[in-house]
């Protein structure tokens, strides 16, 4: 019998069956026919390896005392533990926590806290009420029907345009033409509700590298003009770009910050929307219609967050930032082999993250390279997901240089098939 299974992202009548996969340890994942290497972390959320002992450990202990518990008139210690932690390692001025399950959730969350802000505190002055969101070019902000309005238009999407509001859209910010981005971004921010973007690097929207310093303007034009600014770390967090959180790499902290993935070291579906005690503020009324309107059943789920507080014990007791380094550096290392190499462009790398553009003929061989490129690394043992034809490795902190060059091996086999 076929599986009832209905697999995200997936185009059924081309890719008829799903691996089953029985095991994960460290960079590896076992399936019934092989064992796969890890290269982008399960869709970037496994930061330390699979089944980290201590996040394991902590689970089963959670398991054994608190399942789930409503979280409205209710909290239990590890999201008190794990909301002190995150507020004490996040950027300034980040006080408050709100939970939710997943990244889309988290920024949906950010959104409506947004909102939320302007609506509680009226238009000052006989000015308009500050509605609008401004977003970059090529984002990706999640599927919820908020995110994907954020985000960018496209094929994944246009089914449900009719669903999806209007934002300012900037565009991306390239080297050399970042003043139009910011100028663009001082027209726009006089009267917007808030500016979301992802710092430093655009994930699914092909890997797409910006600088500090735009990221840098960017929240200094949003203090300028009131404007609040909500930093989408869904990615970017947990050490991806090199630094704890990418935004630390620009000196800045955002109103509101987004983060999923590697909260729990991938292990468990847990977000967190953090946010300034300005924005808690403007919700705290004896007036219920202020209340922030939103819930999910499995808001702050204790199992999930003990994961998430394990999470950052290791990062408090473990040598992860001299691991990230050492990964950052062993990458730099091996994109050192595609520097001459015609056959592909845009070499680049942030932090852990390295991305590589293979070239192709025409756009029609574009939209079908990537699900050919998938097959071709998965016949060598290697778990890789090109987005087009940017074939990208993000790999679990945990993967050794062996593990990289087979990965890299992989890659430079499929350059004379695809390229
Ligand atoms: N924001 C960013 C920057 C992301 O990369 C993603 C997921 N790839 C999301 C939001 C959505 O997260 P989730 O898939 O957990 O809903």
């Amino acid at each position: 019998m076929t599986s009832p299974v209905w697999h995200p992202f997936t185009q059924h009548a081309l890719v008829p069956e799903a691996s089953l996969v029985t095991h994960g340890e460290g960079a590896w994942l076992n399936t019934e026919k092989s064992k796969l290497l890890d290269a982008i972390s399960s869709w970037w959320v496994i930061t330390h390896g699979h089944r980290h002992p201590k996040i394991v450990e902590a689970i089963k202990t959670q398991a054994d005392s608190l399942d789930q518990v409503i979280f409205a008139g209710f909290t239990h210690k590890p999201a008190e533990d794990l909301a002190r932690a995150l507020v004490t390692i996040a950027p300034q001025g980040l006080a408050r926590v709100f939970y939710s399950d997943s990244g889309s959730t988290s920024v949906e969350v950010a959104l409506k806290m947004a909102l939320g802000f302007w609506k509680n505190r009226g238009p000052k002055n006989g000015t308009e009420l500050r509605t609008r969101i401004i977003a970059l070019e090529h984002a990706y902000h999640g599927d919820t029907v908020g995110t994907m309005s954020a985000g960018a238009r496209g094929v994944y999407n246009a089914a449900y345009a009719p669903l999806l509001f209007d934002v300012v859209r900037l565009p991306f910010p390239a080297a050399e033409c970042e003043r139009q981005t910011l100028d663009q971004l001082k027209a726009a921010a006089t009267n917007a509700a808030a500016l979301i973007v992802e710092p430093l690097i655009l994930g699914a929207g092909g890997m797409l590298i910006y600088s500090a310093d735009v990221l840098r303007e960017m929240a200094a034009i949003c203090r300028q003009t009131g404007t609040l600014l909500i930093l989408d770390e869904v990615m970017t967090g947990f050490g991806r770009t090199g630094t704890l959180f990418a935004c630390e790499q620009a000196g800045i902290a955002p109103d509101i910050l987004c983060l999923a993935k590697g909260l729990t070291g991938g292990s468990l579906p847990l977000a967190a929307t953090l946010c300034t005690e300005e924005i808690f503020a403007a919700h705290y009324s004896t007036d219920r219609s202020r209340t922030f309107f939103h819930s999910s059943s499995f808001t702050a789920n204790p199992i999930a967050c003990a994961a998430a507080c394990a999470n950052l014990e290791i990062w408090r007791d473990e040598p992860v930032k001299e691991r990230i380094a050492t990964l950052a550096g062993r990458q730099e290392e091996r994109l050192a082999r595609f520097g001459g190499d015609a056959r592909f462009e845009n070499v680049r790398r942030l932090g852990t993250i390295t991305a590589l553009d293979l070239k192709v003929p025409d756009a029609g061989y574009l939209a079908n390279v990537a699900p050919e490129l998938i097959k071709f690394f998965q016949a060598r043992d290697i778990l890789l997901r090109p987005l087009g034809n940017t074939i990208y490795v993000m790999p679990p902190y945990c993967v050794t240089a062996a593990e990289l060059d087979l990965v890299y091996d992989a890659i430079l086999e499929a350059a004379p098939k695809f390229g």
